[in-house]
């Protein structure tokens, strides 16, 4: 009896967890309000944050040790990906996880040491740029020109978790500020 309350008990905590994250605008937009309901659900996105922050601290460990990412296995299409734009510098697919309708990564197909925008030199000016451009560029395919966002998470205190430099094209709702 009491191990079947138990089950049932952290049957409806997985699924709370499962709710709360599937409902967060941003993966680092946490409030914590008093009211009873809303504490809950802030003690379940503090935790899927905690959990957020562990993998960006283990994925920035190996960061620099010049191992292949996921996207080395997209970029060869090795493992499949949504292709919104293609040249012989840059990549563009959708995200896996989408934080907005419009969710798409911009990547350099040669990571030539951009394991993250903090790693620039004077030399990766050019491929900065056409990223950018390529942004726009996926911008206006998507139809969101009139308003988008471009993310770059930087390290671990951002919650980066791919150590490929990779450029997060939002947009498709009303974005807010602060982004969280
Ligand atoms: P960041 O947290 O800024 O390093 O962003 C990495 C992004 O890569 C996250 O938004 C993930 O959802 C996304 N991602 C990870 N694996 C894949 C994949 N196989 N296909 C598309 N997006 C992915």
């Amino acid at each position: 009896m009491a191990a079947m309350a138990t089950a049932s008990a952290l049957l409806r905590c997985s699924r709370f967890l499962r709710a709360c994250s599937a409902a967060k605008p941003f993966p680092n937009a946490f409030l914590i309000s008093s009211a009873p309901l809303r504490a809950r659900r802030g003690i379940c996105r503090i935790s899927a944050s905690l959990d957020e922050e562990a993998s960006a601290k283990a994925a920035a460990a190996t960061a620099d040790a010049g191992g292949l990412t996921i996207f080395d296995k997209i970029i060869s299409k090795e493992i499949p990906s949504s292709i919104v734009y293609e040249d012989e510098k840059v990549l563009a697919f959708r995200d896996i996880n989408p934080q907005a309708p419009v969710h798409v990564l911009v990547i350099p197909k040669l990571r030539d040491g951009l394991t993250q925008l903090g790693k620039a030199v004077p030399g990766h000016t050019e491929i900065l740029g056409h990223l950018l451009y390529v942004a726009r560029l996926v911008a206006e395919k998507e139809g969101i020109l009139d308003g988008f966002r471009v993310v770059i998470n930087n390290g671990p205190g951002a919650c980066q978790s791919v150590y490929h430099l990779h450029l997060h094209v939002l947009g498709g709702r009303q974005m807010k500020w602060p982004p969280g």
